[in-house]
């Protein structure tokens, strides 16, 4: 396989940003998005301070994964740490995305976690959307809550913060920030109007199946017992 085209990938980690801020997932300054270099600790992320309209490929930040910058110019999100810890524990991640998407920052602040409420849920993210322990902004302890509450899944809600996904490629990773924030949507709405009905007991190892062969980036170790 042929090294990464970085600057690719720097235009690609652009296009998702403004697709996602369109969406109304991101906001300016808020959330951050990276993609892992590979074969290399080192990734590629988005400037602290970061506005989605407006950032252009030579703003995206390049770095070790322990910090070091390979970049000039702007500086690395400060949540760059806990992208690291992701790519460092989870080999076949290629991209994360963090954001403050509203539904699911209001459910993080009530410390709800999502059960399954839709099949789509497993294929894509695995199943429920667990809630991390509370870890501050900007720190290590967050990134080992975000791993802690992912567990085997591509997606997660940080305590009084947001969402942690990552995914095996940069459209899996878009595709489960918008899921993410759907189900905390739908979640919420249902509980306004009723009892949700959970299908947790169902039979879902289908769609369980789906999302080991197609999904899932965490290591295969982590796939035995579901
Ligand atoms: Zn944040």
């Amino acid at each position: 396989m042929e090294d990464d085209n970085l600057i690719d990938m720097k235009e690609d980690i652009v296009n998702a940003g403004r697709d996602l801020f369109n969406k109304g997932i991101l906001e300016n300054n808020e959330g951050n998005i990276s993609l892992r270099v590979s074969k290399k600790d080192e990734m590629l992320i988005t400037p602290t301070g970061n506005n989605y309209q407006k950032i252009t490929a030579n703003q995206v930040v390049h770095m070790k994964f322990n910090g070091t910058a390979l970049s000039t110019g702007k500086l690395p999100s400060t949540e760059a740490k806990m992208h690291a810890l992701i790519y460092e524990s989870r080999p076949k991640v290629k991209c994360v995305i963090h954001t403050h998407s509203t539904y699911a920052s209001m459910l993080s602040i009530i410390r709800k976690r999502i059960p399954i409420i839709m099949e789509e849920q497993i294929i894509y993210l695995g199943g429920s959307i667990e809630i991390s322990p509370y870890g501050e902004a900007h720190t290590d302890d967050i990134g080992e809550s975000a791993l802690t509450a992912l567990s085997y899944k591509n997606g997660a809600l940080l305590a009084n913060h947001g969402v942690i996904v990552c995914g095996k490629s940069i459209q899996n990773a878009i595709k489960n920030a918008e899921l993410v924030e759907k189900f905390a949507k739908v979640y919420w709405g249902a509980l306004q109007i009723g009892e949700p009905y959970i299908l947790d007991n169902e039979p879902l190892d289908k769609f369980r199946d789906m999302f080991k062969k197609l999904f899932s980036s965490c290591p295969r170790s982590m796939l035995k017992d579901i």
